[in-house]
Order: structure tokens, then sequence, then C-alpha cells
């Protein structure tokens, strides 16, 4: 079981949460992402690691359909039944002295990177540095 940190809507059906994942936190790279299943009968979905923060992780999503809605529903306390990863090909970070990674959609990787320029999701502005 993995507990939520917090949860908050950032934007018009963008939502913000931070769940202890030690297992994930401590080995993501950034542009990997995690499985997310919130209960027995649930269906696993990949969300995109968006930070991470000693033992936990942050996802960015979108409440698009059944599972992602559930998610926004939960509360700081709640529990979700499995997160698996970190999962996919790490992004290369070589080490030039500016980088700009340009990214599309909700929740676009930015761990391990020092700066994050804002994200858009359309004309309904979601951003965060
Ligand atoms: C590797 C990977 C990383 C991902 N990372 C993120 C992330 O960080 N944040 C995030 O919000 N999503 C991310 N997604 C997308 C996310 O997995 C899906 O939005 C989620 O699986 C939808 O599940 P659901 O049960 O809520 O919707 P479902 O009930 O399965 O789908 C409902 C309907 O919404 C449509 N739909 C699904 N996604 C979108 C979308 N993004 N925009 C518009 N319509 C859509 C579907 O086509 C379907 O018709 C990622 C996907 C992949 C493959």
């Amino acid at each position: 079981m993995f507990f939520v940190d917090s949860i908050s809507q950032i934007a018009d059906r963008i939502y913000d949460i931070w769940v202890r994942a030690p297992h994930v936190a401590h080995h993501a790279q950034a542009g990997q992402f995690a499985m997310f299943r919130i209960d027995e009968k649930g269906e696993r979905i990949p969300l995109t690691i968006s930070a991470v923060d000693r033992d936990s992780i942050r996802v960015v999503f979108l409440a698009v359909g059944k599972t992602t809605s559930q998610l926004a529903y939960l509360r700081t306390g709640d529990h979700i039944k499995d997160i698996a990863g970190p999962l996919g090909k790490p992004s290369v970070i070589r080490h030039y002295r500016t980088c700009v990674p340009v990214g599309g959609g909700v929740g676009a990787g930015s761990k391990g990177i020092e700066r994050v320029i804002p994200q858009y999701y359309s004309t309904e502005v979601a951003t965060w540095e």
C-alpha cells in the first residue's frame, strides 16, 4: 500500500499528487514513469514521475477516464494498492551548460533537471517551476 502525502487540483481536471513510494523514488530518473493500480479491481495505468522528494514521488495527471477520475478523488492519508516502477528508458542528460527540455502533454518528467520551465496544457494553463 502506498500512502498519499498530498493531492491538489492545479488547473481544470489537472491534479498534482505526491505519493510515498520509496522503491520508485530512490531509483527514478528523468523521463521515467510508474504503473498505478488504485485497488484490487483497478486497472493499471502509466503516469510519469514528475519529481522526487526523499521517499515520495510526484505525478501530475489529467482526469480523463475511469482510473484518473478515481485518482482525483483520493485525499491525503488514503492509500494506493500498487505502484510499480520506475519504468521506461530514462532521458539522456548530457553535461551542457544550459539545456532546454521540451515536452508535451501532462506531467512531462522533470526529475533530475535542475530548473523546470513551465509546461502548458492547451489554452488552460497549468504551470509550475
Ligand atoms: C508512459 C506514459 C506516461 C504517462 N504519463 C502521464 C502523466 O504523467 N499524466 C497524465 O495525465 N497522463 C499520463 N499518461 C496517460 C495516462 O496513462 C492515461 O490518461 C490514463 O491511462 C487514462 O486512464 P483512465 O482509466 O483514466 O481513462 P480511460 O477510461 O482508459 O480512457 C477514457 C478516455 O479518455 C481518452 N484519453 C486518455 N488519455 C487522454 C488524454 N491524455 N487526453 C485526452 N483524452 C485522453 C481515451 O482515449 C478514452 O477515450 C501517460 C501514458 C503513458 C503511456
